[in-house]
């Protein structure tokens, strides 16, 4: 029977109060009786408008049904035939812009809980992983092998469909651990590193290897790649890590970081411990620049480390590009929010350090070219923060390197790679791309979407009798 409640079952979570003091996971996850509770709020409607809103088009009805019987591993069985990364997108996901957006149980009360549940049962399975027989690799072809750029969530996907395939496959990642923004970016509290390792550890299963330290257009080229070492594809996630800047005043003092240096400390090399070999500053009172998810990460991180922290944002809070989950958890956290307010200049102390910002009232004007209000500054309305460190959250760019280093690619003034939307393909022949490198900064489902299509299209390519 439908359960007709018009709210969501309740996600238990760490109080405020504990929580802005440690760096462990701040939603805990449905119980076992919640999630068939809230499965049971599902209405399986016939046209699915949930489904076509997924990038990836999960069968929702289907898994959702599925644990409303309890069949929890056949849930995950359904989710796994279109998300290898089910345990990540059901914690980061947007869902309340994508399926949970769409619906129908929300146009009177709340969405299901789409995401919840979709965290549910990839967190049962791998619970109870160990109790079943580890997955027999694929036969591995010895050739043709395929290269993937970057272990992100799309180098993931497309690596993880082309073993199933029966690839060999290759991932070149410059960093020193796997797995991209999931690793150096998001941080542990709402991303646990172990779920992250679990997923690609499911990879190396299946055969993929994967070359660490090795930063494409450095220590290799695609050229090389594909010349000299006999791959036959390559695919690049190279992602946008380049972190912009507002070009004021100040942006070269100490205490001023881009949010992918601050969050990487942080995250990959495990600033906030004790026995970390990368230092990171222990601020008194931060002030985050921007208003997405990565502003809302850095702010969380430096509340956790002991500082008072604002966000500066120049439109208002309804304009926020953020989660409203990670809004919400970030306001109960006591962090501060300066909506309407624009940095003009960051002041320096005799030795340097950063001592203040000053900032402009703004108001919203007419709708720009991205169709949102257009803050428009107050004149006469400039103020100091008193700040000591000040972290810029306001976008990044893909990195040149690639570009730079491989002939015949074509790209946008931006920076991003030119491919086609279904395939990935791009200027040069056997060569695709997809995710944030192609889209500028995206989302870890749109990136999988892109690398999942792309391990389709260069099937399709390579069966054309592209041999060794
Ligand atoms: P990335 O994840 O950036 O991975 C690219 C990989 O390529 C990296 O490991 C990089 O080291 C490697 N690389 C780059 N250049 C080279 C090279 N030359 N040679 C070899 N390797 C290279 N999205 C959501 O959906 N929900 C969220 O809650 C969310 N929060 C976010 C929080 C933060 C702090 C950030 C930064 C992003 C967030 N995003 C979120 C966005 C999401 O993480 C990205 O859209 C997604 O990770 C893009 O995937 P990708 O595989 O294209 O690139
Ligand atoms: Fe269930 Fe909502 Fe999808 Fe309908 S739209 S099938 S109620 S999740």
């Amino acid at each position: 029977m439908v359960n007709r409640s018009l709210t969501k079952n309740e996600m238990p979570v760490q109080e405020p109060a504990l929580r802005k003091r440690n760096f462990m996971e701040v939603a805990l996850g449905y119980r076992p009786e919640q999630a068939v509770n809230e499965a049971e709020r599902c209405l399986c409607c016939k046209n699915k408008p949930c489904v076509s809103e997924c990038p990836v088009n999960i069968d929702i009805p289907a898994f959702v049904a599925l644990i409303a019987e309890g069949e929890f591993e056949k849930a995950y069985e359904v989710i796994s035939q279109y998300n290898s990364l089910p345990a990540i997108c059901g914690r980061v996901c947007p869902q309340e812009t994508q399926c949970e957006g769409k619906c129908v149980r929300g146009l009177k009360g709340e969405p299901v809980a789409i995401g919840r549940l979709e965290r549910f049962v990839a967190d049962h399975h791998n619970a109870h992983a160990a109790e079943r027989a580890a997955a027999a690799p694929a036969e591995k072809k010895t050739s043709p092998s395929v290269a993937i750029i970057g272990s992100g969530p799309a180098g993931l996907a497309c690596a993880g469909d082309l073993a199933k395939k029966g690839y060999g496959v290759t991932i070149f990642e410059a960093l020193h651990v796997e797995g991209g923004v999931l690793s150096y970016g998001i941080p542990e509290f709402r991303l646990p590193k172990a779920i992250v390792q679990k997923e690609i550890q499911g990879l190396k299963n299946m055969g993929v290897e994967i070359a660490r330290n090795t930063v494409i257009g450095k220590t290799l080229t695609v050229d090389d790649l594909m010349d000299n070492y006999g791959y036959k594809a390559v695919f690049i996630g190279s992602g946008a890590g380049l972190p912009r800047f507002m070009n004021i005043p100040g942006e070269n003092l100490n205490g001023v970081y881009s949010a992918n240096e601050y969050l990487t400390r942080i995250n990959l090399m495990k600033a906030y411990t004790d026995q970390s070999a990368t230092p990171v500053q222990r601020a008194l009172r931060v002030a985050v620049i921007g208003g997405g998810n990565v502003a809302m990460d850095a702010a969380r991180c430096a509340k956790r480390l002991g500082a008072e922290v604002s966000i500066v944002y120049r439109r208002t809070e309804k304009e926020l590009p953020a989660r409203v989950e990670e809004v919400e958890h970030a306001q109960e956290e006591d962090i501060q929010f300066s909506f309407l307010t624009n940095p003009l200049r960051i002041n320096g102390d005799e030795k340097g350090w950063v001592k203040s910002i000053t900032c402009e009232k703004m108001t919203l004007g007419e709708a720009d070219e991205s169709g949102r209000a257009k803050p428009v500054p107050m004149p006469g309305s400039e103020y100091d923060i008193e700040v000591d460190c000040v972290i810029m959250a306001i976008g990044t760019s893909p990195n040149p390197l690639i570009r730079n280093s491989t002939s015949g690619l074509e790209t946008r003034r931006w920076g991003g790679i030119v491919a086609d939307d279904n395939s990935g393909e791009t200027s040069r022949k056997g060569v695709y791309a997809g995710g944030d490198a192609v889209t500028g900064a995206a989302t870890v489902i749109l990136a999988m979407g892109a690398g999942k299509r792309a391990a389709g299209a260069i099937d399709a390519y390579l069966s054309q009798g592209v041999t060794a």
